[in-house]
């Protein structure tokens, strides 16, 4: 690609993608098949900037409900959030989603960072308007040695081209990768994979908390136990994708 990252995040939002569709080779559409100049065609595109808003949902986690009740099993089973005061994760984790997620954070097509993040400010506007954002920070060491981490991609858009308020607070701690540990492993570790940064004066009294993607929920519920012990009175979250 000719054009630099930095370069695009200083476009407008006006004929980004356009622009993006310019400078990568033309593929098929991950979600249908047909021939896009971009990850998804244009329709799919429409598809997934649905945030789906009109959907019914678990009163805790987010999770899209079938059911008249107000909290998935999961919830009702095995509460977990308890220091999140609300979740809003935008998609299921399902399908051709599976491929999205892969195709951006582990094949690198930063490209998405773009379209993710309009989709995240989307949800943000609705939701989260005047809330500073708070991302999940990525494994010591992952930018330098591979060169950019999704959400730190999404925080510099958010900021540059949406204007919002990133507060870069958290860090992580941990030495081993969390998709190496087992479900068992993870809720043991949970209160030491992140901490709050030394020197940090300014603790807001809400925020949000954005990532890729909620698994057990546990990386949300540390970052937020934290951020409350630290003097944050509200703690939101939002996510790109739910996994069932
Ligand atoms: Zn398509
Ligand atoms: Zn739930």
């Amino acid at each position: 690609m000719s054009i630099s990252f930095y370069s695009l995040v200083n476009k407008t939002k006006i004929g980004l993608h356009t622009l993006i569709s310019s400078v990568v080779d033309p593929q098929s559409c991950l979600r249908c098949g047909s021939d896009a100049n971009f990850i998804l065609c244009d329709s799919c595109l429409k598809i997934f900037f649905d945030p789906g808003f009109s959907i019914k949902r678990c009163s805790v986690c987010g999770k899209q409900l079938i059911s008249e009740k107000d909290m998935c099993l999961n919830c009702r089973d095995e509460p977990l959030l308890l220091h999140t005061d609300s979740v809003y994760p935008i998609h299921p984790y399902r399908l051709w989603k599976k491929e999205l997620l892969f195709q951006w954070k582990i094949n690198g097509n930063r490209t998405f960072s773009f379209t993710a993040a309009s989709l995240y400010n989307q949800v943000l506007c609705s939701k989260y308007n005047t809330i500073p954002i708070v991302p999940v920070p990525p494994r010591p060491g992952k930018i330098f040695s591979k060169g950019w981490d999704q959400m730190h991609d999404i925080s510099k858009i958010l900021h540059k081209m949406y204007g919002r308020t990133i507060l870069y607070i958290l860090k992580r701690t941990e030495k081993k990768q969390q998709k190496k540990l087992t479900r068992e492993e993870r809720l043991h570790q949970m209160g030491h994979l992140y901490e709050i940064k030394k020197n940090i004066k300014c603790i807001p009294e809400e925020v949000v908390i954005i990532d890729d993607i909620m698994t057990t929920g546990v990386t949300l519920e540390n970052c937020a136990e934290l951020l409350k012990k630290a003097g944050v009175k509200k703690v939101h979250a939002v996510t790109l994708f739910i996994a069932d």
